[in-house]
């Protein structure tokens, strides 16, 4: 990989997500050698995707340079490589671009859509973990609407115009309440000759209310927020399958439908050599002690989403959320130095900042320790929050405007088919 070998100790840091970034950027002024590897050149801010598969900002806003932010540091390194093998006992990785030896290990590799074993389901749905997800998506669902002009046959335009997303947390409902905005406000401009009333947004989720995590009101705000905006909720059912043109349940309904989204959970992104059964828990989440080093071992550590902290108040773990992961990342910085002066490690303590969801313009919930808040004012911490933890001074200017123009002109002018999907697709089948 050519890094060289010097006196300082190597830290090897798996994934430039939330935990990896804030765990390099505490490390990278000190005395050791960090080296990041990422299978993508950039950080990616998850909670913004569902703008870019809805048109409202461009992909480039939400993504960074890995390389730019840890620039000036001249310990650190980053390689664009694809973890594939972890040794633990030769203290050495197997990536796509060569081997390294390490140190210590820090796996920060975040997490990976869950489908729970529906290999179906997997097959055909639509998923939004990623970047190049999220520019598929975008595209499918204009797609969808340019298909659904030309076609004479009434139950393929509902088809195609019946949007199904699986998952009523914060993903589901962000996307729902997006996608009908753009029914609202975009459809009708673009597709004067389309019947654009028909377009349907299902949002189902398997349990008794919608953001599961956060409190009654805001879960019931959320669900009176995206029925005011006209998305069907459809609570305690479960989709069983979808082969592609129709979603079954385990109700007495099933949706035609072109585009189903899956964002009913995610699970830890596992790397061979790291997957034992003895520390492997539930959701493919690596099991830590207080300090975050994996159990049974003194100098691989685990953050963030991959991480499974047990607390008596966290039995399954923290969060799989961005805050977390930047404490857990941090924490750990500081953790290492201590270890690498022989001081003792202090144990991880999650600060709660609290939580929140937008519906859509002038919609948000916002759960905190004391104080909880939702509509127009939520909406606007909401944004806040977001354009705070967005990387770059460029990212956050580009999101701002993008923002404050769609606001006043009602507008999504990212509604564009650059990458076909459906071609894709049909390439793919071949
Ligand atoms: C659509 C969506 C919306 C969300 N909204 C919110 C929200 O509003 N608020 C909130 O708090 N959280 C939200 N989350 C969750 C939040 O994004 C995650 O909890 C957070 O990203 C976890 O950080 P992480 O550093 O553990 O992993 P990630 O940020 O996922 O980073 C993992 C990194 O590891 C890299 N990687 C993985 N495997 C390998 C490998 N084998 N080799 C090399 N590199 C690898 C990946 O490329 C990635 O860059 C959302 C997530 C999604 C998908």
């Amino acid at each position: 990989m050519n890094i060289p070998r010097t006196s300082y100790p190597r830290i090897v840091i798996i994934g430039g997500g939330f935990a990896g970034v804030a765990l390099a950027r505490k490390l990278s002024k000190q005395e050791v050698q960090v080296v990041l590897l990422d299978k993508n050149n950039y950080h990616n801010f998850q909670p913004l995707l569902y703008q870019v598969s809805t048109g409202g900002l461009e992909p480039d806003s939400i993504a960074y340079p890995i390389r730019k932010i840890l620039k000036n540091f001249p310990n650190f390194f980053f390689r664009l490589a694809n973890v594939e093998f972890i040794d633990t006992e030769k203290n050495e990785l197997r990536t796509n671009i060569g081997s390294l030896g390490f140190d210590y290990l820090v796996v920060a590799s975040g997490s990976k859509t869950n489908y729970f074993g529906n290999s179906e389901v997997e097959k055909n749905s639509m998923a939004m973990k990623t970047i190049p997800q999220s520019l598929d998506l975008r595209s499918l669902i204009l797609e969808n609407f340019e298909d659904a002009l030309l076609t004479s046959d009434l139950n393929e335009r509902n088809a195609l115009m019946n949007f199904v997303i699986v998952g009523g947390g914060p993903t589901g409902v962000e996307l729902a309440g997006a996608l009908a905005e753009i029914k609202k406000g975009i459809l009708p401009k673009d597709y004067p000759d389309l019947d654009t009333r028909m377009a349907q947004i299902n949002l189902v989720q398997s349990s008794d209310c919608l953001l599961k995590g956060m409190s009654a009101e805001a879960s019931q705000k959320a669900e009176d927020f995206l029925e005011k905006l006209g998305v069907n909720v459809w609570k305690n059912l479960r989709v069983t399958n979808y082969d592609g043109s129709v979603a079954t349940t385990n109700g007495d309904i099933a949706f035609k439908t072109q585009t189903l989204v899956w964002a009913a959970g995610v699970k830890g992104a596992l790397i061979k050599g790291l997957d034992s059964e003895s520390f492997v828990t539930r959701g493919n989440r690596i099991l830590v002690n207080e300090f975050s080093q994996v159990n049974g071992f003194e100098n691989i550590f685990a953050v963030g989403d991959i991480a499974c902290m047990v607390t008596e108040e966290f039995p399954t773990g923290y969060p799989m959320m961005a805050q977390p992961a930047i404490q857990q990342g941090t924490q750990l910085g500081d953790n290492m130095l201590r270890l690498l002066e022989k001081k003792p490690m202090t144990p991880f303590k999650y600060k709660d900042k609290g939580s929140m969801a937008t519906i859509g313009r002038n919609k948000a919930v916002v759960d905190m320790k004391n104080f909880k808040f939702q509509g127009i004012f939520a909406w606007y911490v909401w944004m806040f929050v977001h354009l705070f933890f967005l990387i770059g001074f460029r990212n956050r200017m580009v999101v701002f405007v993008n923002w404050v123009y769609n606001y006043i002109r009602f507008d999504r002018e990212a509604r564009l088919i650059i990458r076909p999907y459906k071609e894709k697709l049909k390439k793919h089948k071949k």
